[in-house]
C-alpha cells in the first residue's frame, strides 16, 4: 500500500492494555478529522463494539459488520454505514469477532485480511483517513490492523504504570515491521486521561516525554467527564458537548495528526 496524497492514511489506535481511552480516542479524533474537512472511516475491530454504540449503531440495529467483510461474506464496502457526523464513516463491530482467531487459525494469510480488504482503493480513496479501533490485546485482530496500517496511534493513559507493556506493543509493532508491514510506524502517543489536580499525571507526562520524546503528541487528553458521558447518548463529545475540555483536546489532537501527516508526505 502506498501514502501517496490521494490515498487515505490508515492508523491503528491501539494498546493492548484495556480501559486507556483507545475508543474515545478513535471516536473522537474520527470526528476531529471529519469536522476538520477529511472525511474518515472508522473500522470497529473489538468484538465488545464500543465505537459502534458510541456512534449511534447498537449492537442490535448493526446489519453487516467487520466480521462478515474480514470472513469474505460481504463486501466491505456494504459494511460501511453513516455516523452521526458529516464525512464520519464506521464499519461496526459484531461479537464474533472474538472467534476469528480461532476461525482463521489455520489460514496463512490470517494477519492479512484486513489489508487485503483496504487495498482495494477503488472503495477507500474517497478517504482522507482511516480509524482502526482495536480490541485490549495484541491478538490477530490487533496485528491485522497493523499489518493494514500507515502509523499507529498509542493512547497512554496517565497513571503509575503509564510505560508498563508499551515494551511489549513496541516489540510486536517491530515484529510486523520486521514481516509484513515493513512501512509501519508509530504515528504517535497520546496522553489521555491527564488530571491536573493530581501530582502523579505531572509526573507521568514528564516521565514519558523524557523517555520517548517527540513521538509523543503535544496535545494532552484531560480527565473530563462529558467525554465519557458522551458514549451513552450515541454521539461523539465533540458533537455532544463541542466546547467541553475533551473535545477542545481532541479538536486540537486532530490538527496536530493533520500537521504530522503532511509533514510524513513530504518527506
Ligand atoms: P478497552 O480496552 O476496553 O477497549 P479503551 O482503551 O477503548 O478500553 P475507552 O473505552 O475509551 O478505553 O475508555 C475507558 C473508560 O474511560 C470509558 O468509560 C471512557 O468513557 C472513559 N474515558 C476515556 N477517556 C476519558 C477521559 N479523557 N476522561 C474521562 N473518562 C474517560
Ligand atoms: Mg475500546
Amino acid at each position: 500500500m502506498t501514502d501517496t496524497a490521494a490515498s487515505p492514511r490508515i492508523l491503528a489506535v491501539a494498546n493492548q492494555k484495556g480501559g486507556v481511552g483507545k475508543t474515545t480516542t478513535a471516536i473522537n479524533l474520527g470526528t476531529g478529522l471529519a469536522q476538520a474537512g477529511h472525511t474518515t472511516l472508522i473500522i470497529d475491530l473489538d468484538p465488545q463494539g464500543n465505537a459502534s454504540t458510541g456512534l449511534d449503531s447498537p449492537s442490535d440495529q448493526r446489519e453487516i459488520t467487520t466480521y462478515d467483510a474480514l470472513t469474505g461474506q460481504s463486501d466491505l464496502s456494504d459494511a460501511m454505514i453513516e455516523t452521526p457526523v458529516e464525512n464520519f464513516w464506521l464499519v461496526p463491530a459484531s461479537v464474533d469477532l472474538s472467534g476469528l482467531d480461532v476461525e482463521l487459525s489455520t489460514e496463512n494469510t490470517r494477519a492479512r485480511r484486513l489489508a487485503d480488504l483496504l487495498s482495494n482503493h477503488a472503495l477507500t480513496d474517497r478517504f482522507s483517513y482511516i480509524l482502526i479501533d482495536c480490541p485490549p490485546s495484541l491478538n490477530i485482530l490487533t496485528v491485522n490492523a497493523m499489518v493494514a496500517a500507515h502509523g499507529i496511534v498509542v493512547p497512554l493513559q496517565c497513571e503509575f504504570f503509564a510505560l508498563e507493556g508499551l515494551t511489549q506493543l513496541l516489540s510486536t509493532v517491530k515484529g510486523v515491521q520486521q514481516s509484513l508491514n515493513p512501512q509501519l510506524k508509530i504515528d504517535g502517543i497520546c496522553l489521555t486521561m491527564y488530571d491536573r489536580r493530581n501530582r502523579l499525571s505531572a509526573q507521568v507526562e514528564e516521565d514519558v516525554r523524557t523517555t520517548l520524546g517527540d513521538v509523543v503528541y503535544a496535545t494532552v487528553i484531560p480527565r473530563n467527564v462529558r467525554l465519557s458521558e458522551a458514549p451513552s447518548y450515541g454521539m461523539p463529545a465533540l458533537v455532544y458537548d463541542p466546547n467541553c475540555a475533551g473535545s477542545q483536546a481532541y479538536r486540537s489532537l486532530a490538527l496536530e495528526l493533520i500537521s504530522r501527516t503532511s509533514r510524513t508526505r513530504a518527506a
